[in-house]
């Protein structure tokens, strides 16, 4: 998932301090998992803002709507008929969410309400860590099902490095060494010959170093 969180209060306040009618939008997916800015958070936000600029002597109007995903037109034409009602859009999605709300309606300030960070996955109950960093050519399948791209601080395709002590990155006691976790997981797999294979060089291009990305499925583009 895409996780993210929210700003603080102080930040979000001088957004929409200029404004007198608000439309906050949440988002039923990845930031709902996440506890960043599902329709709970929507309500949370939505509350502290009022209550904020009440203190300040100011009725601050907020209309709250929480979209099935933010990121995809479908949905996000659901706000054309609550639009012409509000001065700007305060969006609790993630940058993807926000960027299609501002696409679809140029004529409306939209500002993030939330800090877009990771693509992870939950590690326990309120814990989620990152996973995938999106290079466009997964290595998962010779690296025992851990990513060296997002887990390992030096992105190493071939490591450990010397940093690493007792199977932890030398960044952080608390952080596990990718390379020591990939090893321990081949070794358990009795894929320890693979971890001797030099992984060569990466080409980027697939990833961000090749610019803006885009998928065309030419089976499904009309
Ligand atoms: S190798 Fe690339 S695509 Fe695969 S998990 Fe890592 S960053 Fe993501
Ligand atoms: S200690 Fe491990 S995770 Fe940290 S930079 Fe070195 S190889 Fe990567």
């Amino acid at each position: 998932m895409i996780t993210a969180e929210r700003k603080p209060l102080e930040e979000i306040i001088a957004y929409v301090r200029p404004f007198d009618r608000i439309l906050l939008v949440g988002c039923n997916e990845c930031v709902t998992v996440c506890a960043a800015g599902g329709r709970k958070e929507v309500g949370i936000l939505s509350s502290a803002l009022q209550m904020a600029f009440l203190k300040q002597g100011k009725n601050l109007q907020v209309k709250e709507h929480t979209l099935e995903r933010q990121c995809d037109p479908e949905y996000v034409e659901e706000l054309s008929s609550m639009i012409d009602g509000a001065d700007a859009v305060l969006s609790m999605a993630c940058g993807c969410g926000v960027q299609e709300v501002a696409r679809r309606y140029r004529d409306k300030p939209v500002f993030p309400a939330v800090n877009t960070t990771f693509m992870g996955a939950s590690e326990r109950q309120g814990v989620w860590a990152e996973r995938c960093q999106g290079c466009g050519d997964c290595l998962l399948g010779i690296t025992g099902g851990i990513c060296p791209i997002a887990r390992c601080s030096k992105q190493l395709l071939n490591g450990p490095c010397g940093g690493s002590t007792h199977g932890k990155c030398e960044i952080s006691p608390d952080v596990d060494c990718a390379w020591q976790l990939i090893w321990d997981r081949l070794k358990a797999l009795g894929l320890e010959n693979r971890y001797e294979e030099i992984i060569p060089a990466k080409d980027w291009r697939t990833g961000r170093g090749g610019g803006p990305r885009k998928i065309i499925r030419e089976d499904l583009a009309e």
